[in-house]
């Protein structure tokens, strides 16, 4: 197998939002579909590796939010790929508002704003996942599993690669504001949170099955180091107030 690459879309400017393809021997797997409306962009990077809609074997999302969850349903129009998702999730996948705790002031905020509860097309994941951890073998990557990391929400999952990279999702963010423009490289916690501590153990658990480059849904990569500096800021936090 030629090696895989990961390639980030650019669902907002300046690593504010990304999403990803996971690209392999004539097969892709999604990993999160981004706001409403955003085809348009996934199509754009699987068109500059030669691929169309039909290459894509599954779209694993990972979590239940507006922005990496929104374009799901029409994505799955598109591809007929099944959509993998945490059993945890399925609530948010079919509406209900999904509890935000606030970790600081941008989260306050923009939870004032109302965008983050904005409703989506809802949907059933085609594969829920009920195990802690998933092969994505059957999809054409036996060097990819999902893992069940809660910590952000309780159905959040990232996707590691036996090679040390890793989709966390939005288990850890960097960068300003939503994520991203600067300070890239370094960590922080999204705007919001459900368990800090929950995070810091599944970041610890990626650390531990090999995980060495962390692409997140805001801002990033992350490195090993700033992951290890994170989950020592997170551990200190108070469980309750986080
Ligand atoms: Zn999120
Ligand atoms: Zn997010």
């Amino acid at each position: 197998m030629t090696k895989i690459c990961i390639e980030t879309i650019p669902i907002l400017p300046f690593g504010m939002l990304n999403a990803f393809l996971i690209i392999g021997d004539g097969k892709v797997v999604l990993v999160d579909t981004g706001l409403p409306h955003s085809e348009a962009r996934i199509y754009k990077l699987l068109k500059k590796h030669g691929l169309d809609w039909s290459h894509i074997s599954a779209i694993v999302l990972t979590h239940a939010h507006v922005d990496h969850a929104g374009s799901a349903v029409a994505v799955q129009a598109l591809t007929s790929a099944p959509v993998i998702a945490h059993e945890r999730e399925i609530p948010y996948c079919q509406g209900e508002p999904p509890i935000m705790n606030a970790t600081g002031m941008f989260g306050r905020l923009f939870y004032k704003t109302g965008a983050i509860l904005e409703p989506f097309p809802c949907f059933t994941p085609d594969i829920p996942m009920v195990t802690t951890e998933l092969s994505l073998a059957e999809f054409g990557f036996p060097t990819v599993t999902i893992l069940h990391t809660p910590g952000h929400t309780p159905g959040s999952v990232s996707v590691l690669l036996d090679d040390g990279r890793v989709i966390a999702g939005d288990l850890a963010a960097s960068g300003i504001l939503l994520g991203g423009i600067v300070l890239r490289k370094r960590p922080k916690r999204p705007p919001f949170e459900e368990s800090p501590h929950h995070a810091a153990t599944s970041l610890g658990q990626l650390l531990s099955r090999g995980g060495e480059t962390f692409y997140i849904g805001h801002g990033g990569p992350l490195s090993t180091k700033a992951i290890t500096v994170h989950i020592t800021a997170l551990r200190k936090l108070n469980p309750v107030s986080g």
